[in-house]
């Protein structure tokens, strides 16, 4: 009798890798934490359905896949596209992409190379807008580009403050959909993009909602959570993904006297964007009786924090509206200034009332390695205790990186006694 092996594909194999790396985070989500909210179920049975059944959420619409969060989605929505953000978190594709970048680049650019390498997409991307918002990211479009896909490039500047970078920003906008509008042969109407601020808008004051909950005494949702729930945002239906929220909030408006984080440390995370399953980091604060109040990264609160202020209500007003509303919320460390964004993480420090802040950079980001100098300064001159960190996506050198978050939170709850 013959002993038949199945042999594994190098596909089934990378399928079974990510799956594992989902499985493991979503059980630490469901059982590791003591504040729990129902409603939380629909995300991770998002994760479950999109990464592990790999079941296509959108098998009929036009997808545009988007390599930062700098494409402005109102756009998309307005051109009966939709949004899918490929900022990939996973280190099977981490591992992938290190052949085509170098191994020092930064896991999370190198895992969406890893990605669009193998072609192993839930929902595939029809076109790809790559921003040239960091050189990581820049460069990755043309490797993206060699594998065969469609990438439109989409030219971002290096500052934000002067009327030159604005109207430089604005016309890269505006030919942005005017381009896409030809790629897609639709005509980009202004009742359209007004109901697609407006949509967006909304998703926007969800997450204010939620967000000012967690400024209470007993926070009634974890960081994770809400890293996860904002996370879901890159690929969900908006509609959906707003009425899953609207019951996340409405359960966790019932969980205030919860009491259970309650003498937990308050922290604020910046830096590096936390993206699934990538959730190494924040676990290890709110494993250590920490408990992250808000936080400043582009794959949570920055996607929300500045809503589309229009004037007045026609087409081309609309559309550098879109574009003011995207340079000037971005605080991403790629400008030459970035003076936004030390101011951003002080108000959150303040209207949270949090006792530290964890700073993570991604190893390889240079950009946010070299910026923590000018954090640091300037949260030392303020009285703010900052941890800075360097993480990557792989599970090695994870008990030194809770020895010191460990620490850290340890010398945050000295403090407070001594305060008292
Ligand atoms: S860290 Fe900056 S460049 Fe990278 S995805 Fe976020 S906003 Fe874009
Ligand atoms: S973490 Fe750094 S290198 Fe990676 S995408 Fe963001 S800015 Fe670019």
């Amino acid at each position: 009798m013959t002993n038949k092996r199945k042999i594994e594909t190098p596909l089934q194999r990378q399928n079974r890798h990510k799956a594992m790396e989902c499985v493991a985070v979503l059980d630490k989500l469901k059982n590791d934490f003591d504040i729990k909210l129902d409603a939380m179920g629909y995300f991770y049975d998002l994760c479950e359905k999109v990464y592990i059944k790999k079941e296509s959420i959108y098998s009929k619409s036009i997808k545009i896949g988007t390599l930062c969060l700098q494409v402005p989605s109102e756009i998309i929505y307005a051109l009966d596209a939709v949004p899918i953000r490929l900022c990939n978190g996973f280190h099977t594709d981490d591992e992938i992409g290190s052949d085509f970048a170098t191994s020092k680049a930064c896991p999370l650019v190198k895992a969406t190379i890893g990605e669009f390498n193998s072609g192993n997409f839930t929902d595939k991307p029809d076109i790809v807008v790559s921003p040239t918002t960091c050189d990581q990211k820049s460069k990755s479009g043309a490797i993206i580009e060699s594998f065969g896909y469609e990438v439109y490039d989409m030219e971002f500047p290096r500052t934000k403050e002067s009327e030159e970078a604005r109207e430089y920003w604005r016309r890269s906008v505006r030919r942005f959909a005017k381009d896409i509008s030809l790629v897609l042969n639709k005509k980009l109407k202004r009742g359209k993009l007004k109901e697609a601020i407006k949509k967006v808008g909304y998703a926007q004051y969800l997450y204010h909602q939620l967000n000012e909950l967690r400024k209470e005494d007993n926070p009634p949702i974890n960081g994770n959570d809400m890293f996860l729930l904002t996370n879901a945002f890159f690929f969900d239906n908006i509609d959906n993904w707003t009425k899953a929220v609207e019951k996340v909030l409405e359960e966790a408006k019932t969980k205030l006297d919860n009491n259970i984080k309650k003498n937990s440390v308050r922290v604020v995370y910046t830096g590096s964007p936390p993206i699934f399953p990538n959730l190494k980091i924040p676990m290890i604060i709110e494993q250590s009786d920490g408990i992250i109040v808000a936080d400043e990264t582009c794959s949570s609160n920055r996607m929300f924090n500045d809503m589309v202020s229009v004037d007045e209500w026609f087409l081309y007003d609309m559309v550098d509206s879109v574009a003011d509303r995207y340079l000037k919320g971005c605080t991403c460390p790629i400008f030459t200034k970035n003076s936004d964004r030390i101011r951003r993480i002080i108000d959150l420090v303040k209207s949270h009332r949090a006792e530290g802040i964890v700073y993570q950079a991604f190893a390889g980001c240079q950009v946010y390695e070299m910026e923590q100098r000018s954090v640091l300064e300037a949260m030392e001159k303020e009285g703010i205790p900052i941890l800075y960190l360097e993480s990557d996506y792989s599970p090695s050198h994870l008990g030194q990186l809770t020895t010191r978050v460990e620490a850290f939170i340890e010398s945050l709850k000295n403090r407070r006694r001594k305060k008292v």
